[in-house]
């Protein structure tokens, strides 16, 4: 498709600072620069703002990596694979943006500010109780060359900043917002390097996206209203400005606030915001793909399900939804039960195999070779929305029969029958289960189904107590595979202490 607005060849970039983890909203911005760049046929790049070094935390710099990969957003430039424009981190970069800091200097277009932090917090507390725009005055910008020479011989720290113009308007064009024109004076002269040597935002992205001939710039909606800052020093420098798309802001559960970064509980429902969170509770790569396409822009309101390929081709950035919208958490959860059903239940089990193994501290290895996940994984397929539900579905079957605890003995009993009747009940399947030769799931059904009739209860009633047995539980997968998977030795085990619970409650 060609590329509106300007000719360029699409090079877009995902421009995170490593200051936390990765959250969702994140993670659509950097989907949707992909799904951007595979449409058109362009690059994909990866560059981390690291100049706040305030806030610069390593770890998050490695597990934002780790989340674009699993959803398999592989760059094609970026800090380890590299480039034609590396290094690809900002704080890699600082001589570059001290000569453009400089070039604007020698312009004009930027000056040297050398007032303290204690000076511009008085000024902003006199400008509060004056009831005045609270904002830099610009002292600096018009002291005279004889009083900036005498700042400079002093050696007083310095930072630079835009020197915004004082009449007129700023006027640029967003590709899902339409035109956005401000009145200069509603802009401040930023910063665009500080007295550490390090730039800005303003300044490092405007210098990296024109050197590294960004075309578009997809970022959060919170940046719109410092885009016309943006035109400004572009146009400081001569250069053209990237097409602008601001991604509308993701909402808050409620539909309210900003989604927070934090997981949240309402009304008892927990909800994730960060990706490592929804990878370690088992949502699929592919889900959260579908997912997050339609977070913002709409594959088609018809389909839910789609291939990554399908998305890439349709993508258009000038269609995304300007308005901000709470995440469909649900849909999310029924999205992911969908991609469950439809891998084989190999590929389940692999990947239910770390979570278990963390949850139910057995080595990976071990969980690999047990056949009890081979017989019980098919059984729970159907009914898992999130893989970390697993555990309490079958974390049962990997315990002993004495960590079977009977919290609540009353599960013990059978549909309509006391508790002498269900340790009957007990008794009689034990006799059963101990001639089932081989023991076939099929075949104990069949011989307790026709026990219960002999016994003139309900097949219902003759089950429930052995489904508790050994499960310790109310639900549990289907009772006679439950079995299989346990074993004959086993499942005696548990009838027996069952049994003794249900004594013991008599
Ligand atoms: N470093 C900025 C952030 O993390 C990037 C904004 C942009 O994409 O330009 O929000």
């Amino acid at each position: 498709m060609s590329n509106p607005i300007n000719t360029r060849p699409v090079r877009v970039r995902f421009a995170p600072s490593p200051t936390g983890e990765l959250h969702l909203g994140g993670l659509r911005t950097a989907l949707f620069d992909y799904l951007w760049a595979k449409h058109t046929g362009g690059t994909f790049i990866l560059r981390i703002e690291d100049t706040d070094q305030k806030r610069f935390d390593a770890k998050s710099l490695e597990s934002l990596m780790r989340g674009l990969r699993w959803l398999g957003l592989e760059w094609d430039e970026g800090p380890d694979v590299g480039g034609p424009h590396a290094p690809y981190i900002q704080t890699e970069r600082a001589a570059i943006y001290q000569q453009h800091a400089e070039m604007l200097l020698e312009k004009g277009a930027a000056y040297r500010c050398y007032c303290t932090a204690e000076r511009l917090t008085e000024m902003r507390e006199e400008q509060r109780r004056t009831k005045q725009t609270t904002g830099y005055d610009r002292r600096c910008r018009y002291l005279s060359p004889a009083e900036r020479a005498e700042r400079e011989a002093a050696g007083l720290p310095s930072v630079v900043r835009l020197a915004v113009p004082v009449e007129g308007k700023t006027t640029f064009i967003d590709l899902i917002r339409g035109e956005i024109t401000v009145d200069n004076r509603q802009l401040q002269d930023e910063v665009l390097l500080k007295s550490d040597g390090l730039p800005t935002y303003h300044l490092a992205a405007m210098v990296d996206d024109h050197l590294m001939e960004i075309s578009h710039v997809l970022r959060g909606e919170e940046w719109l209203s410092t885009a016309p800052i943006h035109k400004l020093v572009v146009e400081a420098f001569g250069w053209e400005l990237p097409v602008l798309a601001h991604l509308p802001v993701i909402l808050d559960p409620s539909g309210k606030g900003k989604m927070s970064k934090r997981k949240k509980v309402v009304e008892g429902k927990e909800y994730l915001a960060l990706v490592h969170e929804f990878i370690s509770a088992g949502y699929l790569p592919d889900a959260m793909f579908n997912f997050l396409t339609n977070v913002g822009w709409n594959y088609d309101p018809t389909v839910e399900i789609f291939e990554r390929e399908e998305a890439i081709e349709r993508f258009d950035i000038s269609q995304v939804n300007p308005k901000a919208a709470a995440l469909p958490y649900d849909k999310l959860d029924w999205l992911n039960g969908q991609y469950i059903r439809q891998i084989t239940p190999a590929a389940l089990k692999a990947q239910l195999i770390p979570i278990l193994s963390k949850q139910l501290k057995i080595p990976a290895a071990k969980l690999q070779a047990d056949n009890r996940l081979d017989i019980l994984v098919p059984q729970i397929q159907e009914r898992l929305k999130r893989l970390d539900e697993a555990v309490e579905w079958i974390d049962w079957a990997f315990k002993d029969a004495d960590e079977i605890v009977y919290d609540d003995p009353s599960l013990l009993l059978g549909r309509k029958l006391d508790a002498a009747q269900s340790i009957a009940v007990l008794a009689d399947g034990a006799a059963v289960l101990r001639t089932i030769e081989p023991f076939l799931p099929d075949d104990i059904q069949a011989a307790f189904r026709e026990r219960a009739a002999a016994l003139g209860i309900s097949a219902g009633g003759y089950f429930g107590p052995f489904r508790a047995a050994i499960s310790g539980k109310k639900v549990s997968p289907p009772l006679f595979e439950s079995m299989q998977a346990l074993g004959r030795d086993e499942v005696l085990r548990r009838v027996a202490w069952g049994g003794e619970a249900l004594e013991k409650m008599g």
